[in-house]
């Protein structure tokens, strides 16, 4: 069963297609809708930590370019443009919900280094005592395959892990995990709920790609192994439900729910 009362710290994803239009450019209502249910979140005596996508997404349209670029240097400048962006917009919305926010840019090398993951964990901390969301992103400006996560799934999933989060929900533009691509297969059933990440279920995930992000059913399902392994629940709903995660918090059954590995005590 789906516990969420104990849930004290949450980590929210949000995926770039479901913040931007099918022409790419930012939705600003979504916007303000995410930032209006963040806050309340927030306000219910929760920790909350948003990791947002759409950086690239938000310089493509300021820079008013036809369509996402495919070089690495294309796609880091339209994130360096991008980035100050969004947060302009999150800053201007949250603050209408009276809700302090900061931006944390992470690189993979933050997480496997020992000094730099404990200056991060500390400052996750000490926000989350001032009552502030951190916004997350990728410092896509300067990440490399070295040093890069590839995807905000995975990057929410490590954010999860390193704030000790109870759950991290990953808010995408499909319902849930299915037996199979729906977009192909329209009979496929959707995956309520999963207590191990078996072959069959990464089949399951196929190759799911947004025209808009970057990643799919495929690293959502590794966002879920790394969190799970953490012994954090994870959850995929769609962030186009109306009052999403209301209505998830209120114990309704949405998406597909991961339950991270519980320590067996003797
Ligand atoms: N960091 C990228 C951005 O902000 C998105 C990566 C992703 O979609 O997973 O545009």
């Amino acid at each position: 069963m789906r516990d969420l009362s104990r849930v004290r710290r949450v980590v929210v994803k949000i995926g770039s297609s479901s913040i931007t239009h099918e022409n790419g450019r930012l939705a600003l209502r979504k916007i303000d809708l995410l930032a209006k249910e963040l806050a309340d979140l927030h306000n219910s005596g929760r920790d909350v930590i948003l990791v947002s996508s759409g950086a690239i997404a938000a310089g493509v349209s300021a820079l008013r370019l036809c369509q996402k670029p495919q070089k690495t240097a294309q796609k880091q400048a339209a994130a360096a443009v991008g980035q100050g962006a969004l947060m302009q917009l999150y800053e201007k919305f949250f603050l209408e919900y009276r809700q302090s926010i900061a931006q944390i840019l992470l690189t993979k090398d933050v997480m496997d280094d020992p000094c730099q993951r404990e200056n991060a964990i500390n400052t996750f901390a000490q926000l989350l005592e001032y009552g502030v969301i951190p916004i997350v992103n990728e410092n896509d400006t300067i990440a490399t395959d070295e040093i890069g996560f590839g995807d905000n799934d995975r990057l929410s999933a490590y954010v999860a892990a390193l704030v000790q989060a109870d759950l991290l929900i990953l808010l995408s533009d499909i319902d849930g995990l299915y037996t199979a691509d729906p977009t192909a297969h329209p009979e496929a059933t959707q995956i309520k709920e999963v207590h191990q990440i078996t072959a069959e279920i990464e089949a399951m995930a196929g190759s799911t790609h947004s025209g808009v992000g970057t990643g799919g059913m495929i690293t959502k399902i590794m966002a879920a192994q790394i969190a799970t392994e953490a012994g954090i629940d994870m959850m995929i709903a769609n962030a186009a439900e109306p009052d999403v995660l209301e209505r998830i918090f209120e114990g309704e059954e949405l998406g597909t729910y991961f339950y991270g590995c519980r320590e067996i005590l003797a």
